[in-house]
């Protein structure tokens, strides 16, 4: 472990040699206007007092610390601790993030979001903020994800926003996201982008990772409060990273708190299919910045698989990819099975039904509380509720609904 760990990023959005700008000169304009007003109306007494008010009344923070005592007999070791960010609105933490973009965006004068989305989660989170805010709001989504997620396209149209069909590439994730960017300079005057995850062009990274640091302070406090000391292990799953580094962030000069991130082993790293970018991927540039990914021998971005929707994407926020450089977290990941089979321990254990995507991190949390003191303990984020997986599961174990 590092003792002197520098807070980032720095300037230019630079987390050690990940993050930066790497996009067009047509983009460069939208961001430093969007660094600009997100630098002043951070500091904003009144911006923050509002949006303190709608973390509180309208998301429901805090979310509670809970001792997850038989989980923690069955795992036989330390104590196990849930961050319960599945109780939130919408059912996952990333609300924390769109309220916040949602937010800057009317601080801004823009009357229009936009949003890209892969499982539907983060458009539903844009759409959600962007009805009760009166913001008119479009959500790319590959044709191939449309199929695949009816539901949550449903939603977004009951909660007002344009789902915009995109067929390009391979019609997933990554070429929405080009979509939503060519939208965004084409619109700039009126038009916020709201990007999901704490991955993109600096200032991304760092916002969106400030939005969900919420998650952090409260647990820190929380486990003080609850407990009398801080936990010795976090753990949280890594899609992109932003449920992982907002949990983190408010614990990285606590040198004794280690730190898990847990990627998608899909059906295993030696395989191919999977979506662990830091655990089996290299540096490189991926959507405006340079951090890690999964790109092939003649550098083309590769398809990935996860069991979780949300954990499927090849890149991952470039603060991730320097805090694994610097050692101050360990990456590891957890495959399919091992995830479906914590999916059904937690929900049988302690009636917590949790999102596939979480699952990973109570996989890789219950073997390594089983492996220290009872004395000790382990704090694991969970992400969000399992009700959009039910189907899935069902599906992968051959049940019908
Ligand atoms: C989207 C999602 C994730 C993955 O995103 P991160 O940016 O890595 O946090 C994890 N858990 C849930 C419940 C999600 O919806």
């Amino acid at each position: 472990m590092n003792d002197a760990y520098q807070a980032g990023p720095d300037g230019r959005g630079h987390f050690g040699t990940f993050g930066g700008q790497f996009v067009s000169e047509t983009l460069m304009h939208a961001l430093d206007e969007l660094r600009e007003a997100y630098g002043r109306w951070r500091k904003d007494e009144e911006f923050i007092r509002k949006m303190d008010e709608d973390l509180a009344f309208y998301v429901g923070r805090p979310s509670p610390v809970y001792y997850a005592q038989r989980y923690t007999a069955a795992a036989g070791g330390a104590r196990i601790f849930l961050k319960r960010e599945d109780l939130n609105h919408t059912g996952a933490h990333k609300i924390n993030n769109t309220v916040g973009q949602g937010l800057l965006a009317r601080h801004m004068g823009k009357k229009r979001v936009i949003a890209e989305t892969g499982a539907g989660q983060h458009g539903v989170a844009s759409a959600t903020v962007a009805a009760r805010l009166d913001q008119s709001c479009r959500v790319y989504m590959g044709e191939v994800d449309i199929h695949r997620q009816a539901i949550n396209v449903f939603r977004m149209r009951l909660l007002g926003a344009e789902v915009c069909s995109v067929t390009s590439g391979s019609a997933t994730l990554k070429d929405a996201l080009n979509e939503a960017m060519r939208d965004w300079v084409t619109n700039v005057d009126d038009t916020f982008y709201i990007i999901g995850t704490v991955a993109g062009p600096h200032p991304y990274p760092e916002m969106v990772r400030d939005f969900n640091a919420v998650v952090g302070r409260e647990a820190r406090r929380q486990m003080l409060e609850l407990h009398g000391e801080l936990p010795d292990a976090l753990v949280a799953c890594v899609g992109g990273g932003s449920n992982a580094m907002g949990l983190f962030h408010p614990f990285l000069d606590d040198v004794d708190v280690k730190m898990y991130g847990v990627e998608a082993a899909g059906r295993g790293l030696a395989g191919g299919e999977h979506a662990a970018s830091l655990c089996a991927g290299r540096p490189g540039v991926l959507h405006g910045c340079r951090t890690y990914l999964l790109d092939d021998d003649a550098g083309q971005i590769r398809h990935t698989h996860s069991v979780s929707a949300g954990l499927d994407y090849p890149g991952v926020g470039p603060e991730h990819a320097w805090l694994k450089e610097q050692g101050r977290a360990e990456y590891v990941s957890a495959t399919d099975e091992e995830a479906l089979g914590a999916f059904h321990q937690l929900t049988r254990l302690e009636g917590i039904m949790p999102a596939l995507e979480s699952a990973h991190a109570l996989a890789y949390g219950f073997k390594l509380a089983s492996d220290m003191r009872p004395d000790q303990s382990v704090l694991i984020n969970l992400s969000g509720r399992g009700d959009k997986d039910v189907q899935t599961v069902a599906e992968l174990e051959g049940l019908s609904l």
